[in-house]
């Protein structure tokens, strides 16, 4: 079988969760990767069966998550971040979730992986029209929500077997004008299309493995809940 690592899941209302299950109803086996802030709720919520109805597979089995990793993708490695954020009470309890750490420990539990999805995306700014977004929002929302996709293939890429496929979402606003979606987002969506063709490209002839990105339609996730979708 195959197995999969699916970066932005803290719960089961979102499309990694949905992806999970998809890939695990197709016979794959599941990682995930939970943002620091997000990982104490969801580890509780899963422990308690919060998530049970939500786990069911059409075949009536359950959905198996082989392993939890926290996960911060606005840092590639512990150098990177700031002490403020080290010695954080919600950081500091967790350990190696910078995303090359995180792509070591699934190296060295697992060897390789064949599926990278990237479900994740974080706009500070996201209700202010574009034309009020700060240098600050603009920069953060493209360092989560797009760079994150170059770094966690760049980081993945050496441990995903040859065939393998990768995969994110992106949105409408990329293209069209969609009111509401600010902070930059719209940027964001347009940098990881463009840069899904380049990474495609780059890492198709160097190592076999498939780049893409779907353009998904509205879901009220917890993300889209916080900008009122
Ligand atoms: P979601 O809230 O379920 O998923 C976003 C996840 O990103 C959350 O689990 C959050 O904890 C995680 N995250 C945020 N910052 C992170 C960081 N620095 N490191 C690691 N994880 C981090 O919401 P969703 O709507 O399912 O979003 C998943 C993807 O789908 C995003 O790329 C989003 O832009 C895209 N999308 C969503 C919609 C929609 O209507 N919901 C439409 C098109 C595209």
């Amino acid at each position: 079988g195959k197995r999969a690592f699916i970066a932005g899941v803290a719960d089961d209302n979102g499309y990694g969760w949905a992806i999970a299950k998809s890939l695990a109803a197709a016979g794959a086996q599941i990682l995930v990767g939970t943002w620091v802030p997000a990982l104490n709720i969801f580890e509780t919520c899963l422990r308690r069966g919060k998530f049970d109805e939500s786990h069911l597979l059409p075949d009536g089995s359950l959905m198996n998550i082989t392993k939890v990793y926290p996960l911060d993708a606005v840092y590639d490695t512990p150098e990177d971040v700031p002490k403020d954020v080290k010695s954080n009470r919600r950081y500091a309890g967790s350990s190696k979730w910078t995303i090359k750490e995180v792509a070591e420990s699934v190296k060295e539990d697992f060897g390789s992986i064949d599926i990278l999805v990237h479900s994740l995306a974080n706009g500070p700014e996201v209700t202010k029209p574009l034309l009020e977004t700060s240098r600050y929002g603009y920069l953060a929302a493209v360092s989560s929500s797009s760079y994150s996709f170059v770094s966690l293939l760049k980081h993945f890429v050496p441990l995903m077997n040859p065939g393998g496929a990768s995969i994110s979402l992106t949105y409408l606003a990329s293209e069209r004008m969609i009111p509401g979606y600010g902070g930059g987002m719209s940027s964001v969506k347009a940098a990881l299309e463009s840069d899904t063709k380049v990474l495609a490209f780059e890492a198709g002839r160097r190592h076999r493995i498939r780049v893409n990105t779907i353009s998904a339609g509205p879901l009220r996730s917890r993300a889209a809940k916080a900008i009122g979708f």
